[in-house]
């Protein structure tokens, strides 16, 4: 099951965006390849769970899409579909190149306010460093870049950033105020779930909706505070 699907047309679609009552409406009358599943294209039908949450899912429950893809594609379809919803146009596997020629690839870039930014999506664990570097070369391009990534790939960062964040900012003297999720001020982080229903967290139980983080990241409440990033 998925929370966003694509339309027929190409436009995202979130369920959870759509009231009970014109969903249920939508069930009646959608015909099978109205809405496509993120992770293969294939066909999706409306469902709603018995907690009442909207969602698509598959006709058949066979999907051969990697565990690794499925949670790419179904994390660029909700940013896709929160910025739409906000009016905002956006682009997946967007390539650039930063001043001194290094390239780069964005999962999702929009522009607004003259800003140009980024959201990469990282389900599984790379090393510190390399996200450090793709930071730098989207920052030397003038790109703002923002990552989503896997609870588990969020707590493995955390382990290294922390050590980092100690050493570099306090000299290895714990502060008194901790450090929030450890997080370094150069690199904003927040994990996103994507099965059942989306939304992204910053650690300290504090969660919001795809939309509403993008929209933080947009207004500037989206901040680093106390060693986490997350939303005023
Ligand atoms: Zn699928």
């Amino acid at each position: 099951m998925t929370q966003v699907a694509w339309r027929r047309d190409g436009v995202p679609v979130d369920a959870a965006s759509i009231p009970g009552i014109e969903w249920e409406a939508l069930k009646q009358v959608a015909q099978l390849g109205d809405f496509m599943m993120p992770c293969c294209k294939a066909p999706a039908v409306l469902k709603t769970s018995i907690n009442g949450l909207a969602f698509f899912a598959h006709l058949s429950d066979e999907c051969d899409t990697a565990p690794e893809t499925k949670w790419h594609k179904a994390g660029k379809a909700a940013v896709m579909a929160a910025l739409t919803s906000m009016g905002i146009e956006s682009r997946d596997e967007v390539p650039g190149r930063s001043t001194s020629g290094d390239k780069w690839e964005a999962d999702v870039l929009f522009s607004v306010s003259g800003r140009t930014i980024v959201i990469e999506l990282q389900r599984s664990y790379q090393h510190l460093r390399d996200f450090t570097r793709r930071q730098e070369r989207y920052a030397a391009s003038g790109v703002e870049s923002y990552w989503l990534v896997r609870k588990e790939t969020f707590l493995t960062l955390g382990k290294a950033t922390s050590r980092l964040l100690l050493k570099r900012d306090f000299g290895n003297v714990f502060p008194l105020g901790g450090i929030g999720t450890g997080m370094l001020p150069e690199l904003p982080v927040a994990m996103l779930e994507t099965e059942g229903e989306q939304v992204v967290q910053f650690g300290g139980f504090k969660t919001a909706t795809v939309a509403v983080w993008l929209a933080g990241i947009i207004d500037g409440a989206f901040q680093y505070r106390g060693g986490s990033w997350n939303l005023g």
